[in-house]
C-alpha cells in the first residue's frame, strides 16, 4: 500500500512556518487548510482578510477543476485518456491544462528522460496507487497554483490588498500572491525523528515568487522492510537513492515543482550541468539522504537566500 507521510499540516513540505514578514504588519498570519490532490492545501494571510472564504471558494474551485483533468488516479480523467492515445500529440488536451503538458515534456527533453511523465506504469507496478500510463504529479500541483494565483490576480486580489498578504500552498508547492512571507525549508530527517529541528533553514519569499519542496519522505511504499521513493530515475523506472529532499525557487510554482522533482533525480553534479544549460540563476538546494552527516548543498543564487541554516551549507559545483 502506497503511504502518504500526512504529517500534521505543519509539516506540509514546506509550508508551515511561515512567519509575518516585511509588508506592513507584523500580525500573525491566519491560516485556511483542506485536503486535495492527495495532498494538503493551505492559504496563509495577513492583513485584512475578511473575504477570505471568497478566495478560498476561488482556489479551491481551480484545483478540483485541475484535478478532474490532471488526475493520474481516475481512469475518467482527461489526463488518463491522454495516455490511452500513446502520443505525445496535446491536441486532445484542454486548452487549460496544455501548459502542464508541454512543461513536463519540456522537462522530459531538457533532462535526456531523468524528469519523464510516462512513469504511470512503472509506478503502479511499484505498489503506488495510478491508473493512468501518463503521471504528472511532478508538475500538477505547482501548476494548479499558478492557474489559481492567476484567477486570484484576475480578480483583483493583489491591487484590493495594500496592507495585506497572501500565500498559496499546495503539498509544499508555494507561491506568493502578495507580499513577503518567511518559509521554513522542512528537514527530511524531522520526518522521522521528531526531536530533529522541524527546519533545515529559512528563506524568504519575494512577492509573487515560488518555492517547491520534493522530498522522499513524502509518499513510499515498504518493500521487505525497506521504503521505496515515490521519485524514479526517469531513465531506469528505478527508485532514487540517496537523496532526502530539494528545494527550487522559481518564477512560477510550476517550474518550482517540475524543476525540483528533476533536480531530485539528477542530484547535485548532473544537476548543475542541466540548470546551466537550460535554467541558469535558479536558487536551488539538495540535502543527500545521509542523516548521520547532514548538510545541504546549494547553488550560489540559492546560498545567498538561505536564512539560518540548521547544517553545513556547501555550494554546488
Ligand atoms: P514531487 O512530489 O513534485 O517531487 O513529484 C513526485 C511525483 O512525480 C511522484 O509521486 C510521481 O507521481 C511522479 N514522478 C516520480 N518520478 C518522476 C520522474 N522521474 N519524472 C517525473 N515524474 C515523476
Ligand atoms: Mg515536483
Amino acid at each position: 500500500m502506497e503511504k502518504k507521510a500526512y504529517l500534521p499540516i505543519a509539516a506540509a513540505a514546506l509550508a508551515a512556518a511561515v512567519f509575518a514578514a516585511g509588508c506592513t504588519r507584523a500580525s500573525a498570519p491566519r491560516r485556511l487548510q483542506w485536503p486535495v490532490m492527495g495532498t494538503i492545501a493551505a492559504l496563509s494571510f495577513r492583513g485584512e482578510a475578511e473575504d477570505r472564504d471568497e478566495v478560498r471558494e476561488v482556489v479551491a474551485g481551480v484545483y478540483d477543476e485541475l484535478n478532474e483533468k490532471l488526475s493520474a488516479w481516475d481512469a475518467d480523467s482527461e489526463l488518463s485518456r491522454f495516455a490511452l492515445l500513446h502520443t505525445n500529440d496535446l491536441s486532445s488536451v484542454s486548452p487549460r491544462a496544455r501548459p502542464c503538458y508541454e512543461a513536463a515534456f519540456r522537462l522530459a527533453d531538457e533532462t535526456g528522460g531523468a524528469f519523464n511523465p510516462r512513469l504511470g506504469a512503472t509506478l503502479r507496478e511499484l505498489g503506488f496507487t495510478r491508473v493512468s500510463d501518463v503521471d504528472l504529479g511532478a508538475i500538477a500541483k505547482g501548476f494548479a497554483v499558478d492557474v489559481a494565483c492567476d484567477e486570484l490576480m484576475r480578480a483583483g486580489y493583489a491591487a484590493r490588498k495594500p496592507d495585506g498578504a497572501l500565500l498559496v500552498d499546495l503539498g509544499g508547492n508555494l507561491r506568493s500572491v502578495c507580499g513577503q512571507w518567511r518559509t521554513g525549508v522542512r528537514n527530511p530527517f524531522a520526518a522521522v525523528d521528531d526531536d530533529l529541528p522541524a527546519h533545515a533553514a529559512v528563506i524568504v519569499l519575494a512577492d509573487g515568487e515560488a518555492v517547491a519542496t520534493s522530498g522522499n519522505y513524502e509518499r513510499f511504499v515498504e518493500r521487505d522492510g525497506h521504503r521505496i521513493s515515490h521519485i524514479l530515475d526517469g531513465r531506469t523506472g528505478e527508485p532514487v537513492e540517496g537523496m532526502a529532499g530539494v528545494t527550487v525557487l522559481a518564477p512560477t510554482a510550476m517550474m518550482a515543482d517540475g524543476l525540483s522533482t528533476a533536480l531530485f533525480v539528477l542530484g547535485p553534479e548532473a544537476g548543475m550541468k542541466f540548470l546551466s544549460r537550460h535554467h541558469p540563476g535558479t536558487a536551488a538546494l539538495w540535502i543527500p539522504d545521509t542523516p548521520s552527516n547532514p548538510r545541504i548543498i546549494a547553488t550560489p543564487e540559492m546560498r545567498a537566500r538561505l536564512l539560518n541554516p540548521e547544517y553545513p551549507v556547501e555550494t554546488a559545483k
